[in-house]
């Protein structure tokens, strides 16, 4: 038997929830994976911890004015690796000879930039960043296919939809697939009324019953956006038409997603709530790696429970339907709204049910325009978060 060769992966967003998954993993098979680039936004002290442990080639700070701490910290800690700064540096990073592998792990539109540098230089894109595929589907597609690489889903839904269709990603109408269903979990607020959730605070919307992850992320799940992305990430992910995507609350976050097939069976894949299992099936897919999570004990969690959602609390759910249906540029403005509204939320300047107000105020000032390029989805995300922050402004 040959000996694998060795992945070389980057992972972008290394000190965040996903990074650190990610970084667990990747530890645990020392011969097959290596953390060659590491990067951050701001947290220097945590950067330096990651390449203590880990001996990236290249540490990379998104903000410049950091960059000198970064190189006099790994100096004083003994790591010799080389050190850049600046969103550029991540994304060169990303498409360098430095790694095969890249996991796309940057929360926000933040993210895109190096998400699309990786796809165009054919590098084996893990994508936790499903803003960027919701901003830039089509063209995030097209790089992937013009830079010849893979792009394999690391949300969890997708990736449990990944693995429950053949081949990955066929496109669905041969496929014999009626329905892709998404779980959701109903986040901390499932099942309350909107006047008890008028004055929810962000730690609040940040305690999620099942998963621990970054605070923006936390907040979409409690607004129910996170599964609004999710059905946009999954309609470019398998060519799937916003009919044909539907979601399910199941608050015990076992059953990760299901695919409906024509004859009647559905295909789900299971597993405890620990993102370390996508991550790991990403990394070896094709192959299976253990990764440090405990067996599923079904009986211990018997009965499994599902429930329709509720659309008329969780509004920034039908909202991305809406987004999604009307096409072109209007999730890539569905997004920046929602950014900056959640922004506000975390800094008490908005209140909890106002988020789906300025996200509906925006798409109903700036309709779905047609994507052509980066260079016009950027000024469009500019336009929808000047947009979003004069609605923050007229609303307080
Ligand atoms: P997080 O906030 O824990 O980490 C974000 C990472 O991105 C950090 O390393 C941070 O330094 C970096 N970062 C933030 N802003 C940046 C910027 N402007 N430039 C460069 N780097 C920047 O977030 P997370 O929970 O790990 O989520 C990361 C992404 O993965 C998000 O898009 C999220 O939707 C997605 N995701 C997360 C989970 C999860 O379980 N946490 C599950 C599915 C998908
Ligand atoms: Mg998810």
């Amino acid at each position: 038997m040959t000996a694998l060769a060795i992945r070389n992966v980057a992972v972008l967003g290394a000190t965040g929830s996903i990074g650190g998954n990610t970084l667990d993993v990747i530890a645990r098979h020392p011969q097959r994976f290596r953390a060659s680039v590491l990067t951050a936004h701001r947290q220097v002290e945590a950067l330096v911890a990651l390449c203590v442990q880990h001996r990236p080639a290249l540490a990379v700070i998104a903000d410049p004015a950091l960059e000198a701490e970064l190189a006099r910290r790994l100096a004083a800690a003994g790591v010799r690796c080389d050190v850049a700064s600046g969103p550029a540096a991540i994304a060169a990073a990303a498409a360098s000879s430095l790694c095969d592998t890249v996991v796309a792990a940057i929360v926000g539109a933040a993210g895109l930039a190096s998400t699309l540098a990786a796809a165009r230089a054919g590098k084996r894109l893990l994508l936790a960043n499903k803003e960027s595929i919701v901003m830039a589907g089509p063209l995030l597609l097209e790089a992937v296919a013009a830079g010849g690489g893979a792009l394999i889903p690391v949300d969890s839904e997708h990736n449990a939809l990944f693995q429950c269709l053949p081949g990955g990603r066929p496109p669905l109408q041969r496929s014999g697939v009626r329905r892709l269903i998404l779980t959701a979990s109903g986040g901390p607020f499932r099942g309350q009324t909107r006047a008890q959730l008028a004055h929810v605070t962000p730690a609040q919307a940040c305690k999620h019953p099942n998963w621990v992850m970054g605070r923006k992320i936390s907040v979409d799940s409690a607004t129910l956006m996170n599964k609004g992305l999710e059905v946009i990430e999954a309609h470019h992910l398998f060519a799937a038409p916003a009919e044909a995507i539907e979601v399910l609350v199941h608050p015990q976050s076992l059953v990760h997603s299901l695919v409906e097939y024509v004859d009647g069976s559905v295909l789900a894949q299971l597993g405890n709530p620990d993102m370390r299992t996508a991550i790991a099936h990403a990394l070896a897919w094709p192959e299976r790696v253990e990764a440090g999570v405990a067996p599923l004990d079904l009986a211990a969690c018997a009965p499994l429970a599902f429930e329709p959602p509720d659309l008329a609390t969780f509004r920034c759910l039908a909202l991305a339907y809406q987004a999604l249906r009307a096409g072109g540029d209007a999730p890539a403005v569905l997004n920046a709204a929602n950014e900056v509204a959640v922004e506000a939320f975390l800094a008490g300047a908005l209140p909890f049910l106002s988020i789906a107000d300025v996200v509906e105020a925006v798409l109903a000032e700036l309709p779905g325009q047609a994507v052509v390029d980066i260079a016009t989805l950027d000024e469009r995300d500019r336009t929808a978060r000047e947009a979003a922050r004069r609605v923050l402004r007229n609303a307080c």
